[in-house]
């Protein structure tokens, strides 16, 4: 039987989730799904300096917006703490199973992976001092490790003594010397890197009792039985010391398929995409606003108005394509459709003015009804009440205009409301002396019309303007500054019918007024 396909997105609480963290959640959850997997969460907070307050909730709600919340290691909204049939490898939160990894260091110790060192961080920074000093970069690797502080070089009393003595000591791996490690990924195919060039990581912290990322990752990905890791670029340095890692314990065979994406870059190409950018350039790079612990707040695509499935179609074809023209995916279709091998090896330069025209695009799809529940409570907000029929014809009116919903009222304001003051400019081009006899005339034919819809509107209008001789563009853009205040909005018959003939009249003689 073909193993079971389990993918791990594996976030360190240290912040708000960036779009490509959200990129990353996604491909893992789309793999998973077509596969008809497990999409697991971890949360990996080893590093208790870096841990941001609010951040894995954040994480958790993100996703959940997204619509891409995983099967596994998330109960009733929260990171699952104890194990069930859900979530049989809780807690699927590192911090929680730091009693799980020393063991695992110190297999390593005992079967020569991996030794102890107690080099103190004031010894090891003057190290790095003295080597910058001759232009060179201090390496704790192969090439010092015999003269340095730690059990390759003490006897075993020694040893224990000091192990007893203070907790300021570590376990780090100890890199085999001029090994050649091939690996595959996924995206990037074979890649070998000489051992040599790597240095001996930390696995294991005794005076916080806690591991590393790299030895917490390796373990939890073995003991949670993550099938594929797929995850960001930055990460690929570390994948000889994780294979290094595999074969130490003696589970190469079992190891997980690695895929590393490629970042998801500036506007203009040059660089990693960074929250820097979307201040600058006037765009969210968060999928939910974030309100950092200091008090500052950053801006997400949620509050920002776009819908979720256009966030994810828009993801989810930086650094992959389908092969086909199409752009428009909702997420069933994006699992039928994804796979790593179309997905690229370059960076894929965001774009936010495609990013507005997949939400203009998801708009579009929207039915009008749906728009005007959307559009309401801004209604409300400007003590407008206006029944579901009457917001949903003003929406027919300009939905094709707008990117967001909250682009409607300054597209529609004229529909709910009478206008304030009249563009001058449009006055100036189109005003004659004549026109206010011209607009009152028009105004008592309205009145007597029979049916006040929008053809008898226009029928009626163009009549007279014929039978007048009047110029059509200075009587329509006349009429349509009185019922806007500008040059602005659909048809004129169309806002007049949807306002109504009293009301239509109203602006007109106010406006002659
Ligand atoms: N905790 C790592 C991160 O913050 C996860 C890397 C991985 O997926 O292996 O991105």
């Amino acid at each position: 039987m073909a193993k079971e396909t389990r993918v791990r997105f594996a976030p360190s609480p240290t912040g708000p989730l960036h779009m490509g963290g959200v990129r990353t959640a996604l491909y893992n959850y789309l793999y998973a799904k077509k596969r008809g997997g497990k999409f697991i969460l971890r949360i990996e907070d080893t590093d208790s300096q870096r841990f941001v307050p609010g951040a894995e909730e954040y994480i958790i709600e993100a996703l959940e917006w997204c619509g891409i919340s995983p099967n596994e290691g998330i109960k009733e909204g929260k990171i699952a703490e104890i194990a069930d049939k859900e979530n049989p490898y809780a807690p699927y939160r590192q911090s929680q199973r730091r009693g799980i990894y020393r063991k695992y260091a110190e297999e390593l110790v005992d079967k020569g992976f991996a030794y102890y060192a107690f080099d103190t961080s004031s010894a090891l920074d003057k190290m790095r001092k003295d080597a910058e000093e001759t232009g060179e970069t201090f390496t704790y690797n192969h090439s010092v490790r015999e003269s340095l502080d730690n059990s390759l070089t003490i006897s075993k009393e020694e040893l224990s003594r000091r192990l007893d003595e203070s907790d300021h000591w570590v376990i780090r791996f100890k890199m085999p010397i001029d090994k050649i490690i091939k690996m595959t990924d996924l995206i990037r195919g074979e890649i070998e890197v000489n051992s040599s060039t790597l240095d001996d990581k930390v696995l294991w912290k005794a005076a916080d009792e806690l591991p590393t990322y790299h030895l917490a990752n390796v373990v939890d990905d073995r003991l949670m039985e993550i099938s594929d890791v797929i995850r960001g670029e930055e990460w690929l340095p570390s994948l000889p010391l994780h294979y290094m890692l595999y074969e130490a314990f003696g589970w190469s065979d079992i190891r997980p398929s690695f895929a590393h994406l490629s970042l998801l870059l500036k506007p203009d190409g040059k660089g990693k995409l960074s929250k820097r950018d979307g201040d600058r350039l006037g765009f969210p790079v968060f999928p939910l606003e974030w309100r950092a612990p200091g008090g500052e707040i950053s801006s997400g695509y949620r509050e920002e108005g776009y819908y979720p499935d256009a966030f994810i179609n828009m993801l989810a074809l930086l650094g992959w394509n389908p092969g086909t023209q199409q752009e428009i995916f909702n997420l069933n279709e994006l699992t039928e459709a994804f796979s790593l091998e179309r997905v690229v090896k370059s960076g894929a330069k965001f774009n936010p003015e495609k990013a507005k025209w997949f939400n203009q695009e998801y708009l579009r799809q929207r039915d009008l009804l749906s728009l005007a529940e959307e559009f309401k409570p801004f209604l409300i907000s400007k003590g407008i009440d206006k029944n579901d029929e009457y917001i949903s014809s003003a929406v027919s009116m300009i939905k094709e205009r707008a990117s967001f919903v909250k682009e409607f009222w300054s597209l529609s304001d004229f529909l709910f409301t009478a206008p304030q003051s009249y563009d001058t400019a449009v006055k100036a081009k189109f005003w004659k002396e004549s026109t206010p006899a011209i607009l009152k005339e028009i105004s008592e034919s309205l009145k007597v019309m029979e049916n006040f819809d929008k053809e008898s509107i226009e029928q009626k209008i163009s009549q007279l303007i014929k039978e007048n001789g009047w110029q059509t563009g200075s009587v329509m853009n006349c009429l349509r500054l009185l019922l806007v205040g500008e040059s602005k909005g659909p048809g004129v018959a169309d806002i007049m019918s949807l306002i109504g003939r009293e009301e239509s009249i109203s602006r007109v003689e106010r406006g002659l007024e």
